[in-house]
């Protein structure tokens, strides 16, 4: 299977007619090869237009949501991103192209693991990942310019807004359990300006500040 030239479909029926024009993200999302962040048996699928399974119930997001988050993120290739739901490791591997650091945190400790092992393969030097409830942040690392939670969230916790640097930003999915908003909080001194995105279906943010399992 010709994989680039699946990435260049995705990317011209999926992300160019919705609206996605940062020229550093469709390179991030040309370049990272998704195929291989989900199991073989899925491969043929990975570039569809959906979000698909990776184990324990969890699943990688759809290319589309993931191009819109980070294009919400601003990058410029400076920044130091905390990213909170690992999960495959997908979204990490764009990060990555796109920002200094990438610090993720995943609860589940064997999705870390293969995440983990399949970004240190591809030679992703300059991304962490830690086990743990990411709805605490990682204090010992912070701050960061940018925070995004990849998983449903009832609101988003005032542990991570402390941990984000004046004039950083903040993209996650808020709402329901069943359904969410695209959110995108931006700091100000003490303050945030909040805008309000698209709809959205995340699986559930668990831990102290987020759902309870
Ligand atoms: N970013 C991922 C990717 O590129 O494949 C997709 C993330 S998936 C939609 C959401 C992930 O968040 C799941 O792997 C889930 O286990 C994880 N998660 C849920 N609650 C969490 C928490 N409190 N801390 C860290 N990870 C959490």
């Amino acid at each position: 299977m010709d994989y680039s030239e699946l990435r260049r479909e995705m990317v011209r029926t999926q992300l160019l007619p919705r609206g996605i024009t940062d020229r550093r993200v469709i390179d991030a999302m040309l370049k990272v090869p998704r195929h291989l962040f989900v199991g073989e048996a899925l491969r043929h699928r990975a570039y569809d237009d959906c979000a698909l399974p990776i184990g324990e119930g969890q699943t990688i997001s759809q290319p589309y949501m993931v191009a819109v988050m980070t294009e919400l993120l601003e990058l410029d290739g400076d920044e130091r991103v905390l990213e909170i739901g690992t999960g495959s490791g997908y979204q990490a591997a764009v990060l990555a192209e796109l920002a200094r650091e990438v610090f993720t945190i995943e609860r589940i400790e064997d999705i870390a693991k293969r995440a983990e092992a399949l970004l240190r393969d591809l030679g992703y030097d300059n991304v962490y990942v830690f086990v743990g409830d990411g709805t605490k942040g990682l204090p010992d690392y912070a701050p960061f310019d940018r925070i995004l939670i990849t998983a449903g969230t009832p609101e988003i916790p005032e542990v991570l807004k402390k941990q984000l640097n004046d004039g950083g930003i903040i993209v996650a999915p808020v709402g329901s359990k069943y359904s969410q908003q695209l959110f995108r909080l931006i700091k100000k001194g003490h303050s945030f300006k909040t805008e309000y995105h698209t709809p959205c279906v995340f699986v559930p943010l668990i831990g102290e500040y987020g759902w309870k399992e």
